[in-house]
C-alpha cells in the first residue's frame, strides 16, 4: 500500500463513519420529504445530522445547510450572498483562494460586479488592513478569505480582517470563508472570528466526499441558486443525500472533538517530515509561513526542490510508493503553474517546481518514515544518474 501524504486532496473515510454510512444505507431509509414512515426516519436521521453539526460548530441547527461539498457552498455563498445585494455592492477576495471561489469572482466581474482580489505577501498572506482598504473603498456586499490555504497552509489572520471590517460604516459587507482546511485541525470559533459565513467539506475531515457544509448565521440574506423541491429552507433544494449526510455528521463531530490531540500530533510529524526532507534534499525551500510560525496548518508542507518539476516528481514517487500532489490536486490536470504560488511572487518555473505534502488522521510515524526513505531513494538516484 502507498503513503498517502496528500490529505489536503481528500482523506481516506474513518472506519466509523463508514459504518455510520452502510447503517444508514442499509436501513433504506426514504425521502425525507415523503410523509410515510421511512420518509419520516430519514427526515429524522437529516434533522439529527443537522443538530451535531451545529452543536460541532458551536451554531444554531437553522444555519446550516447540506450541500454536495465545499464547491457548491462557495457558490452558494458567494452568488448568494451578492445577487441578494444591490447592483452597485462588490465583493472582495484574495489573489490564493479556491478555485470555486476564484471562479464565482470572475463570473460576477463578467456580470458587472465589482471585484477586487487582495494580493498576498511572499508567505502567501493578505493584510488584514488592506482587505478592510479593499472593503472601504466602493460598497461591498461580501469579503471571502480562506481560513486555511489548500496549497500552502497559510492562515490570514480572520479575525484581524473582521476588526477591519467592523470599522466601516453600516450596512458592512458579510464575511465568508472558505474554511475546509482548517476544520479539525485548528480551533475553529466562527462567530468569534466575526464571520457571518464559512464552507466545510466533510471527505477532507475523514467523511464521504460528496457532502459539504454552508454555514449561515441568521439575518444573512443569500438568493437561492437552484430552484426546486423547497430542500433545505429552499437554499438548496433536491433530495437530501441521506447517509452521506448522517456519515459526514459523524466525521464532523470527531473531527471536532479530536482537534486538540490531531493537531499536536501532527505538527510533530509534519516538523519531523520537514527536518527529514531539509536534511536529504539539497536546496529544498520551505514555501508559505515559517515552520515555528502560528500562521500555519500544522499537516501542510508545500516545498520547492530547485530543479524538479513538481508534476513529473510526483509520477515518480507514486511509482515508489507515496502519494504527494504538486500545487492544488483540483487544478492537477492543468498545465498552467499554481496560481497560489505565482501570486506569492515566484516565476512560473519556480511555481512548476513546488509540491505538497499533506498528514491527517491516518498518518502514522512509520508513513513519515516510510515516505522519507522514498525520498531519499529518489534523490539518491536521481544524483548517480
Ligand atoms: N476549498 C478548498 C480550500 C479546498 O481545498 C477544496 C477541495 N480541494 C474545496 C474548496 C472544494 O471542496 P469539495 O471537493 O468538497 O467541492
Amino acid at each position: 500500500m502507498s503513503v498517502h501524504l496528500d490529505h489536503n486532496s481528500t482523506t481516506p473515510m474513518r472506519p466509523e463513519v463508514r459504518k455510520r454510512w452502510l447503517e444508514v444505507v442499509d436501513e433504506k431509509l426514504g425521502n425525507p420529504s415523503s410523509l410515510h414512515a421511512s420518509g419520516r426516519r430519514a427526515r429524522a436521521t437529516v434533522d439529527d445530522a443537522r443538530a451535531c453539526v451545529a452543536a460541532a460548530l458551536g451554531v444554531h441547527e437553522e444555519e446550516i445547510f447540506f450541500t454536495s461539498g465545499a464547491t457548491e457552498a462557495n457558490n452558494l455563498a458567494l452568488f448568494g450572498v451578492l445577487e441578494a445585494a444591490a447592483a452597485e455592492r462588490g465583493l472582495v477576495t484574495t489573489s490564493v483562494e479556491h478555485s470555486s471561489v476564484l471562479g464565482p469572482a470572475k463570473e460576477l466581474a463578467q456580470c458587472g460586479r465589482r471585484v477586487t482580489l487582495v494580493p498576498v505577501d511572499k508567505e502567501g498572506l493578505p493584510e488584514p488592513a488592506a482587505v478592510g482598504r479593499a472593503a472601504a473603498e466602493s460598497p461591498v456586499a461580501l469579503v471571502s478569505v480562506t481560513a486555511a490555504n489548500n496549497e500552502t497552509g497559510a492562515l490570514p489572520d480572520l479575525a484581524a480582517v473582521a476588526e477591519a471590517l467592523a470599522r466601516l460604516p453600516r450596512p458592512r459587507p458579510r464575511f465568508h470563508a472558505d474554511a475546509v482546511q482548517a476544520l479539525g485541525r485548528l480551533p475553529l470559533r466562527l462567530q468569534e472570528l466575526g464571520l457571518d459565513l464559512a464552507s466545510f467539506s466533510a471527505h477532507k475531515l475523514g467523511g464521504p466526499p460528496g457532502v459539504g457544509v454552508l454555514w449561515r448565521a441568521r439575518g444573512v440574506t443569500l438568493a437561492p441558486r437552484f430552484h426546486g423541491g423547497g430542500q433545505e429552507l429552499d437554499l438548496r433544494p433536491g433530495t437530501e443525500n441521506v447517509p452521506g449526510i448522517a456519515a459526514a455528521a459523524l466525521a464532523i463531530e470527531l473531527a471536532v472533538r479530536e482537534q486538540p490531540a490531531l493537531t499536536q500530533r501532527l505538527a510533530r510529524l509534519t516538523r519531523g517530515l520537514w527536518e527529514g526532507l531539509s536534511a536529504s534534499l539539497p536546496g529544498v525551500r520551505l514555501l508559505g509561513p515559517p515552520i515555528e510560525s502560528s500562521r500555519r496548518l500544522p499537516n501542510t508542507l508545500c516545498v520547492r526542490v530547485p530543479g524538479t518539476d513538481g508534476k513529473v516528481l510526483v509520477t515518480r514517487l507514486d511509482l515508489a510508493g507515496l502519494e504527494v500532489s504538486a500545487g492544488s490536486a483540483c487544478a492537477s490536470g492543468a498545465l498552467e503553474p499554481s496560481h497560489v504560488l505565482l501570486a506569492m511572487g515566484l516565476t512560473r518555473d519556480e511555481a512548476r517546481s513546488g509540491l505538497r505534502l499533506s498528514l491527517g488522521w491516518s498518518t502514522t510515524t512509520e508513513d513519515c518514515k516510510r515516505a522519507l526513505a522514498v525520498f531519499h531513494a529518489e534523490f539518491s538516484a536521481s544524483r548517480a544518474t
